[in-house]
């Protein structure tokens, strides 16, 4: 039985791990942190169940993380509730249907962003356009083109650039500019065609738990609180990996900690120097900050509100904080996972998650401060009243999402999703270093956040099991009773 280990219980790595451990791997898994799923983790506190980060998923139980939770029988359910989503600015305010691609939603998206009778036609062919990509191929050929260029074929009406502007800071947390154009079109469309945006019941630290002890019960060991030192290489073949406590045998080790940390722990001269390099050149998503409310009332009527600033420019609020500078004016995203799971609160109690991008740089938190005050003073103005039923709330800066995830930032995602980082320039889960693979959002998958973690976990099995299945493996699979 081949040994494989796994680095880090971010959602690539636990279902990664579940994934290996269902196949019949031996599969050991290290965990820095006393908790399981790296940035999509979630804690307890007072009987209420917080959200680390601030989420919800695109396409739940239609998606990669449904898929997985399938393939491994993980305890791992979603609410998929409808309508999902309430989009405010200081003049309006629209519920939207999961559906996003129904006639109705792109007309409504059309009237929020204010299109200009003039830019209709544009708007139009532009909806067609999205409305008419069946094929995974029909969006990703524009992997190389940013969002924003692509849009400019169609229509340069401010509103709608504005609008898509947010739903890149939504999905991909980069603005449109650096947005490839492949993977807005592919992930919005596989969100809004299955009409699935959900949220796992128990929180979004159940994705990773529900995937580890399906590890588990495939004989898969899980160590948290054992960080991995380094991964040890001989003769351009890994041979294990160095723990806190010890040395420990492997035929195969895949690493979630993100493609820097992964060549810096198994040391640079195992890789060839243009592999180096190239890693060091790629970049991150955005950063957020978050505040997390228990509330003895419930807030809104619906799972996700957001919250979009009267013709405000993200790009330009962006290039403000990257001087420092703090915009008065913020976009935020309120989801209320209350709404859809009850359990994580005492009864009539309710959890409010609120959170925006800032800079990943951890060097930006003072600015990002500033930026969580004025995020907590509009919060009252959009929610009359809220404050006296705040029972306790937990801001988070950027060093947070470094606690969670580890890689020395405050990134969201993971890479950004930038038109030069997508698809075929993005990294390949197999390392140049024999049987060392990565996993998670720096390789290999495609889509929002936690599914594309979870995406990547699909090709890193795909890619495992092709490389070391004996026929014999296959045909005795194949004999195995369904
Ligand atoms: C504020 C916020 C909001 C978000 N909103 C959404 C959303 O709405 N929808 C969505 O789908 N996604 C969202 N995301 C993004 C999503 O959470 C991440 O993209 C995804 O969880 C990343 O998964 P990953 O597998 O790449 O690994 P990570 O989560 O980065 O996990 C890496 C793991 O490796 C571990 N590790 C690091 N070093 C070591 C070591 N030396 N030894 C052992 N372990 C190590 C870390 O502790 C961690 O557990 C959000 C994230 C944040 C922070």
């Amino acid at each position: 039985m081949k040994k494989v280990i796994v680095i880090g219980t971010g959602v690539g790595g636990a279902a990664v791990s579940a994934l290996l451990a269902q196949k019949g791997f031996s599969v050991t898994v290290f965990e820095r942190s006393d908790f399981e799923g790296g940035k999509a983790a979630s804690y307890e506190r007072d009987g209420f169940v917080c959200d680390m980060g601030v989420h919800f998923t695109a396409r739940g139980s239609n998606g990669p993380l449904g898929e997985v939770a399938r393939l491994v029988d993980a305890d791992l359910r979603f609410c998929e509730p409808d309508p999902v989503m309430r989009i405010v600015t200081p003049s309006r305010s629209y519920d939207f249907s999961p559906h996003l691609l129904r006639p109705l939603s792109l007309v409504k998206q059309a009237l929020i962003a204010g299109v200009k009778a003039w830019n209709l036609p544009g708007a139009l062919r532009l909806f067609r356009q999205i409305v008419n990509i069946s094929r995974e191929r029909d969006a990703t050929v524009h992997d190389s083109v940013s969002m924003r260029d692509f849009l400019l074929r169609y229509t340069g009406d401010e509103g709608i650039h504005r609008l898509v502007n947010i739903f890149s800071g939504l999905m991909f947390v980069i603005p449109l500019e650096d947005a490839s154009a492949g993977e807005y079109l592919w992930s919005f469309v596989g969100m809004a065609r299955t009409g699935s945006l959900g949220y796992p019941i128990g929180g979004f630290g159940q994705i990773a738990r529900s995937y580890l002890r399906a590890c588990e019960r495939n004989g898969g060991e899980v160590h948290l609180k054992e960080g991995a030192r380094s991964i040890r290489v001989e003769n351009g073949k890994v041979v294990g990996v160095e723990t806190e406590k010890g040395f420990y045998e492997a035929d195969l080790v895949v690493s979630n900690v993100g493609i820097r940390k992964t060549i810096a722990m198994a040391g640079e001269d195992c890789f060839p120097a243009s592999y180096t390099a190239d890693a060091k050149k790629l970049r991150d998503s955005l950063g957020a900050v978050t505040v997390k409310y228990a509330l003895d009332r419930r807030p809104f009527d619906i799972p996700i509100l957001v919250y979009m600033p009267e013709d405000m420019d993200w790009s330009r609020n962006m290039e403000m904080m990257s001087r420092g500078e703090a915009p008065e004016d913020i976009p935020i995203f309120l989801p209320c996972p209350t709404n859809c799971d009850p359990s994580l609160a005492p009864p009539g109690k309710h959890v409010l998650l609120a959170g925006t991008a800032v800079p990943a740089d951890l060097s930006a938190s003072d600015m990002a401060d500033t930026i969580l005050d004025r995020m907590e003073r509009r919060i009252p103005k959009l929610l009359p009243g809220i404050e006296k039923h705040i029972l306790w709330k937990h801001r988070t800066n950027l060093s947070y999402i470094d606690g969670m995830g580890g890689r020395g930032a405050g990134e969201v995602i993971g890479l950004a999703q930038s038109y030069d980082q997508v698809g075929e320039n993005k990294p390949d889960p197999r390392t140049p270093v024999e049987g060392l693979y990565l996993v998670g959002c720096d390789a290999g998958g495609r889509g929002i956040g936690t599914e594309q973690a979870a995406d990547s976990a699909l090709k890193v099995r795909e890619m495992i099991l092709s490389e070391t299945q004996t026929p014999e493996m296959v045909v005795a699979e194949a004999q195995v009773p369904r």
